[in-house]
């Protein structure tokens, strides 16, 4: 258990940083989802593990979809050695951007998939979003700082030794462990621990750390789900029964990772001869980042990589095809953006929501004040970009998970040897509290909160474990950057 005496235990904390002990500060994704950004300080080395913005995909967002940007001051980013970028989503990305606009010049480290998907997700972002502060000598800058790094194996940065791990939540996302003076952080970044039908699941093997930065997305106690091929055959049956009596399909998907999954569940129905051979077309930017998969295979599981490759069972098709697709006959239509808050499912909710012979099979998370949680709440007529269209078409929630369940979350700490203290990060709070419930009894238990500064290592007897969560250094918020991202991946 912590000390009560926040300031006391603090400077104590940080004399001894100085020779041997880590401190971690959290400058978002406490009690929220998005902007993930979080400083390591070994002596006088800062790491920054991700560097995200406020997300409109993922739960906890600002309700009016505004991005928000992690509260770290300028005068700290320029004092930042190295960024480590666990994935591409730009909830772990998008603020590395605004980190060399405002002084930072080391390096970011990250996988080649990460790299690549990066690429595109922060130009994504700064065409829609233009910030003024992002110019092109900002991007020049970013390019050339890129450092791919590999799975398991081990590298020196400065007086650290660091590790990036496969994390199975998207193609080329990390685990990342910091080991410095014999003691070892291991921070998640957003981890699935079953696999999917493209990815393994986290490599959690051999791993030793005293203390692990873990996400809790679906951490509540009702954030159960089960087995994810069990819920793609019911998937699979639902649109059967559409197609047959001559309906179309349209689901909306995330960008990055989730398209791709539901096109291989498509493919491999369509293979073994469960699911009617109609068209599959994948529509915005699924078609692109399924090139960074196939660039990326040996990244996918191995009885995959075949599959990935193959166009056979699906056509990725560009605007000009729109108008044929939603005169045509039955079809399934895989499009962005994911909560239909712009991209090309618009056109085709416009062109197809009133028809009750179609349906609309939902398989991510639909935030707030978004047309995908409108529909899903039963809303019988929704404004897709200025037309008022009737909802009459079925729909169907068919969760596709990228994410550890709380049943994951809580066997994740089980599997790390030697495991003291558990930051948990990048969640709701209320989610984040019940997950703490039931791992206090095991371990130092923090749900940190922004701006916070904790020491990494646990102090004092594990004969009276508690949650705790004390204010400590604070740091002065930069304002937020208010955007109004439509078509973000
Ligand atoms: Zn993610
Ligand atoms: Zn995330």
């Amino acid at each position: 258990m912590e000390e009560q005496n926040g300031s006391d235990s603090h400077s104590r904390n940080r004399k001894g940083n100085e020779q041997n002990e880590m401190e971690i500060s959290f400058y978002g994704a406490a009690e929220e989802v998005g902007r993930s950004c979080i400083m390591i300080r070994a002596g006088k080395t800062k790491i920054l593990l991700d560097a995200g913005l406020g997300n409109i995909n993922e739960p906890g967002n600002d309700q009016n979809g505004k991005m928000r940007m992690p509260e770290i001051s300028d005068e700290e980013l320029k004092g930042v050695s190295a960024i480590f970028v666990t994935h591409a989503h730009l909830d772990h990305c998008c603020f590395v951007t605004h980190a060399f606009a405002r002084g930072y010049k080391g390096n970011v480290y990250l996988t080649e998939p990460t790299a690549e998907l990066m690429k595109l997700q922060v130009a994504d972002y700064v065409r829609i979003s233009k910030p003024e502060e992002i110019t092109g000598k900002v991007m020049k800058a970013l390019a050339s700082s890129y450092k791919v790094v590999e799975y398991r194996k081990p590298f020196s940065f400065r007086n650290v030794r660091v590790e990036f791990i496969n994390a199975g939540h998207i193609i080329g996302s990390s685990l990342i462990r910091i080991t410095y003076n014999g003691k070892s952080i291991l921070y998640t970044g957003d981890i699935n621990l079953q696999k999917s039908l493209i990815l393994n699941g986290a490599d959690l093997n051999n791993i030793k750390a005293d203390t692990l930065i873990m996400e809790s997305t679906y951490g509540g106690a009702d954030d159960i789900y089960g087995d994810q091929e069990a819920r793609a055959e019911k998937m699979i049956n639902s649109i059967n029964a559409t197609l047959l009596a001559g309906g179309k399909v349209i689901i909306p998907s995330f960008g990055i990772g989730r398209s791709q999954e539901v096109l291989m569940f498509l493919n491999h129905a369509i293979e073994s001869g469960r699911m009617e051979k109609v068209p599959v077309y994948a529509d915005g930017a699924v078609g692109k980042i399924m090139k960074v998969h196939r660039r990326n295979l040996r990244y996918c599981k191995k009885d995959i990589r075949e599959a990935m490759q193959s166009d056979k069972n699906f056509k990725f098709v560009s605007r000009n095809e729109r108008n044929r697709i939603v005169k045509g006959g039955s079809c399934v239509i895989v499009t962005t953006s994911g909560m239909m808050k712009g991209g090309p499912v618009v056109f085709y909710m416009q062109k197809l929501a009133s028809d009750p012979n179609n349906k609309l099979i939902i398989v991510g998370y639909q935030a707030d004040g978004t047309p995908g949680r409108a529909i899903l709440d039963g809303a019988k007529e929704v404004d897709f970009e200025g037309h008022l269209v009737p909802i009459r078409l079925t729909v169907e929630q068919h969760k596709i998970m990228a994410h550890s369940d709380r049943k994951n979350l809580e066997e994740i700490p089980r599997r790390v040897h030697g495991l003291k203290k558990i930051f948990i990060v990048h969640g709701e709070k209320g989610k984040q509290i019940s997950l703490s419930q039931s791992l206090v009894l095991a371990y130092d238990v923090v749900i940190p909160k922004i701006g916070e500064t904790h020491s990494a290592v646990s102090h004092g007897s594990r004969s009276a474990p508690a949650v705790t969560v004390l204010p400590m250094l604070k740091h002065s918020p930069v304002s937020s950057l208010l955007t109004s991202p439509k078509n973000i991946l």
